[in-house]
This record gives structure tokens, sequence and C-alpha cells, in this order.
């Protein structure tokens, strides 16, 4: 039998005149269970506060309701005063301001003793999860439609200096840009205030609309207030700030914004709906259909809103959906920017990066147990490469060429460093080969005499049963940079064109021999050829199959992380190869060693 209990936060709502008659209600309660809310005649610190809620020009209409007892036992506070009421302010905008400004100090803090993981990938994670925009996000809920500009922006600084910090260096403005959008967007999921307090905010009263309109109904049942007039007075605020978000979107995104909003506003609504009747709850909550036990670990990136791991539902859904249409508004206006600054390169790493078939997952692998985990120098020049930030001062002469010249961002060097190159390329034919043996132990790399009129010739990096239904499939696994020479629009499809070109006298022989030559090829971002998809798809749903498992998922989706990081390590090797060695660096980290 529980005789005590603790009320948060609780609020009274109640008219002027009733508030002494019912905290003496209340007071004989809490005492018959031993409790009191204490008395400032008896010196007690006291918790309750009370406040008239009405225009402060009004407020003289209603003296008297502070009695001798009200002010026993609450700290009385002026109408005009801000209150915190579940931690949001409620009140004029400079005092929201002001709370604003020490959630800032605080992520601050949080943001510094992050460092001190010394993990960029770690960091990253953390920052965004924990201490990222997530820090401030209730103040943008309750009030993202009216915090000052210079409060938003002090925070987006913050951001911008840990980023700085976790990656070896500021990022410069247009990278900057780009780390701020969502990561399938080639971002890195560092949102900014500045961008997500109008979504935060319509996401929010969309969401908490059924269950405002319900307190509304209780103050109007109570002789409160007017249900319609506090009910238009909430409406007319969304509608502003979602006429505000919509303002600066093209008409077709302003329409598919409002789609979703409207599509959220009925699931809500159902959902509400569901639970009043005492229904069982359905919806698509993140691991409703995982069985517990099933996964002894879960997938990398779980729980990261910007991990395709992590189902949203409810209002960050919402707010994720007007975020990635805010996000193509920034990217396309940057693009523009690109364009007419002959940056051709930033252009098309960011359509590699944006592409349906460019899996990003090697940014959550930092757990050895999800698949290889890049060490914190190539995973931080890697993360540079993805945004396309500076990694020199100025240009200087390639390393390993001799020749070129590598550019600040050191894009020369993905089509240089010949070395670095191929092993990356044998790393990821192995992982591809790995993949395959699951379920096709007898899957072979580089097998010879395959071609009997060319014997030495070696068309398959890989040869399975495992890849094209009731076919033996010789895998040509390639990489390309979309800036080597004779790229082309799509690096990708190129290079299979060019692996068919070359071995078009031999494809007959094969096939004859029921071998499918199959080029399976991806970007040095990490975007696979649609083929690439597939086969992969092909093949890990076989291994699941092999395995006795119900889906495929859980290993396409480590397979897959386990090529992308490949794919990075690549680009991040290339990177170190043909950046000037520096003397005497080698003894030192060995006196650091010891
Ligand atoms: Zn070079």
């Amino acid at each position: 039998m529980v005789d005590k209990w603790f009320m948060d936060d609780g609020q009274l709502y109640m008219s002027p005149d009733a508030v002494e008659g019912n905290l003496r209600l209340l007071d004989r309660h809490l005492e018959a269970a031993g409790s009191s809310r204490g008395r400032v005649s008896r010196g007690d610190d006291i918790k309750s506060t009370a406040r008239l809620l009405c225009p402060p020009d009004r407020s003289g209409e209603f003296n008297g309701w502070a009695t001798e007892y009200v002010r026993d036992t609450c700290k009385v506070v002026s109408s005009a005063d801000a209150i915190i009421v579940l931690g949001a302010v409620q009140g004029p905008v400079a005092a929201q301001g002001d709370h604003f400004s020490k959630l800032v100090h605080k992520a601050s803090l949080v943001h510094h003793a992050i460092d001190a993981a010394s993990d960029p990938a770690v960091e990253l994670i953390l920052k965004r999860k924990c201490a990222g925009v997530c820090k401030v996000m209730f103040t943008l809920r309750a009030a993202g439609d009216s915090l000052d500009k210079a409060h938003l922006q002090a925070y987006d600084l913050l951001l911008r200096d840990s980023l700085g910090r976790s990656l070896s260096g500021d990022v410069g403005d247009d990278s900057w840009i780009q780390a701020t959008c969502g990561v399938k967007d080639s971002g890195l999921g560092f949102r900014t205030a500045t961008e997500v307090s109008l979504p935060a905010f319509i996401a929010s009263r969309v969401a908490a609309w059924p269950g405002v309109r319900s307190i509304f109904r209780d103050l109007a049942d109570a002789g409160l207030a007017d249900e319609d007039v506090l009910a238009h007075a909430y409406q007319q605020r969304t509608t502003l700030a979602q006429e505000r978000f919509c303002a600066v979107l093209s008409a077709e995104q302003a329409a598919a914004a409002h789609a979703s909003i409207l599509e959220a506003a009925a699931s809500t609504e159902h959902f509400w709906q569901q639970m009043l009747q005492g229904q069982q709850v359905s919806s698509n909550r993140p691991g409703a259909a995982v069985r517990i036990g099933q996964e002894l670990v879960d997938a990398a990136g779980y729980q990261d809103s910007e991990s395709p791991t992590t189902s949203l539902f409810g209002p960050s859904k919402l707010q994720n959906l007007l975020c990635s249409l805010h996000d193509d508004r920034r990217l396309m206006q940057l693009g523009e920017r690109l364009q007419r600054e002959g940056k051709h390169d930033d252009i098309r790493r960011i359509r590699e990066l944006r592409s349906e078939h460019t899996d990003h997952s090697w940014m959550w692998v930092v757990n050895p147990v999800h698949g290889p985990v890049l060490p914190a120098d190539e995973f931080s020049i890697a993360s540079r490469v993805r945004l396309g930030a500076p990694l020199l001062l100025d240009s200087m002469l390639c390393e390993v060429c001799q020749k070129r010249v590598l550019d600040v961002k050191c894009t020369h060097a993905l089509c240089c460093s010949l070395a670095e190159s191929t092993i990356g390329h044998n790393r990821v034919k192995e992982v591809i080969h790995a993949g395959c043996s699951i379920s096709d132990p007898g899957a072979c790399m580089e097998a010879v005499g395959l071609v009997d009129s060319q014997p030495n010739l070696r068309p398959a990096d890989i040869l399975t049963r495992a890849a094209i239904p009731n076919r033996t499939a010789a895998l040509d696994v390639g990489v390309k940079c979309p800036e080597a020479a004779g790229a082309g629009d799509d690096c990708t499809q190129t290079m299979v064109e060019e692996k068919l070109a070359y071995y078009a006298a031999i494809l007959p022989e094969l096939e004859r021999k029921g071998i499918t030559y199959c080029p399976i090829t991806f970007s040095s971002f990490g975007r696979r050829h649609g083929t690439t998809s597939r086969i992969m798809q092909e093949a890990a749903s076989r291994a699941a199959r092999f395995r006795g498992q119900l889906n495929s998922k859980q290993m396409l989706r480590s397979w897959s992380a386990t090529v992308t990081t490949e794919l990075w390590r690549r680009v991040a090797r290339m990177v170190k190869a043909c950046l000037p060695k520096v003397v005497g660096s080698e003894q030192l980290s060995q006196v650091d060693e010891g």
C-alpha cells in the first residue's frame, strides 16, 4: 500500500477566489499523509509558487486573492514574471533568452568533456546524440518560434567550434553548411539551433495538440477559460510558425511540408484516440519488431536519429522530415554558389554522398563487434574529405607522384597513390569474398583457368554461386574516383562499361560455361552502382537463409558497414600517402610509445 506520494512540477489551475480554499484542502490531505508544503511563518523553505494568470494591467481587478494563508504557504510571484514549467520558461522573451544562454553554457561544458574521449568517431556520435541540439531541444520545442536569433547563433557557434576540435581544425564555411545537414544528405547531422528551432516548435505543437485540446476543455468545463479563445490562440501561433518555415522553401517543398504536417496531425489524433479508448497503442516505435534477445548487440548507430538503423516516430519523425526539406533548400543554394565559383569537385562529392546507393554506416562503427574500426587519424581525414574541408594550409607538391600539386582538400590524392589504392581495393575485395563465402564456402578469389582460350586471364576477383540466382558469377570489384580522368557523370557506370569492354571478347565463352561476368563498382565516396547494391542484397539474403535467420537486414547492414569502412580507410590512406612526410615525426611517435 502506497501512502506517500511525490508530485513534481504539479500544476493546479483555479479561479482566484478559490485559491485559499483549495490549498487548505490540499494541505489537510498532505498532513493526513504525514507531509507538508511548509510555512513561511515557521521559517520553512517554501517550494510552492502561486501566480495570477492575467494581463498585468488587469491584475487590480483580482486584488485580495493572495490571502495571508496563500502567502504563508506559497511564494507569490508577479503576473509579469517568467516561470519555469517542466523545465521550459514561460513568460517574457528576454527571460527565455537568458534561460537559453544558460543551456548553451551547460552544453559547452558537456562538449569539452566529450573531447576527452580523444576519438573523433566516438566524439561525433556523442556530440550529436547527447550534446547536439538535443541539449536545447526542449526549449526549442516550447519556444523555437520566439527565441532571439543571436541566442540561437551562440549555440551554433559552440557546435562549430566543437566540431573543429574533434576533426583537427575548423572545417570552413561551405563544409560547415554541409556538416549541419543530415547524414543521408552528405552532412554529419550537426543540426544547428537556428535550423532546428522552427521544425522542433512546429512538430511539438502538432504532436501536443490533442492533449492540449483536452486541457482546454477541462479549463472550460471548470469555468476558467473559453475553449475557443485558447484553441484559436494556440492554432494561430502554430500557423504563423508554419508560414515562417515555408516562406523560405520552394512551392514544391512547402507543399511537401504541409502534407507532412497534416499526416503527422492525423497520426497523432489516431494515437490519442487509441490511448483514450485504452487500446494497445500501435506505432512504429524503434525496436517494436525486434524480439528480445534477437540481437545480442544493437546495430551500430542504433538510437542515433541520423542513422538509418533508427526508425523515428511522433514529433521526432515530423521534425526530421521538416529538417530534411531545409537541407534540400540549403544544399541547393550551396550548389548554385559552388557552380558560380567553378567548384565542380565539391558539387560532385555532395551528389555522390546524397545518392540513395551511398552507405554512411562507417560513421557509427566504433565497436570492433560491428566490424573493423578506423583509427582516429584515418577517421578524421575521411570525415574532412567527406566534408571537402581543408587538410593543408596551402597546396604543395604531391609526395607520391612528385609531379602534381596536392590541393588543400587533397582531392588529387584520390586519383594518385596507386599503391594505397590497390591495397584498399584488395581489402574491399576480401570483404566482398567473405560475405559471399557465408552461403558459398567454395567462393574463391582470383580464380585462374576460367577462360580456356586465355588460361592466364583472371576476370573474376571473386568466383561465387552466391551472387546471381542459378548462375556462377565472376565478380570484378572496382573503385573509381569521380575526379578521375574520363570518370564521366557516373564514375561507377563508366567503370562497369570499361570493364565490360575490356573483357568483351571472352564474355560469350564464359557464358557458355554458365559464368556471368559481373563488375561490381563503387565510387571512392562509398556510392554503389545499382548492380552492386542488388548483388550485395542477393548474397546477404542467401547468407541469412544459410544461417537460419528470418531476414537479411542485419547481415546486409554489417556487411555494408564493413565494405564502406574499407572504402573510407582507402581514402584516408591515399591522402596520408600524398601528404608531406615530416622529418622526425617517426622518432617522436616512438618516444610517445616508449
Ligand atoms: Zn600525386
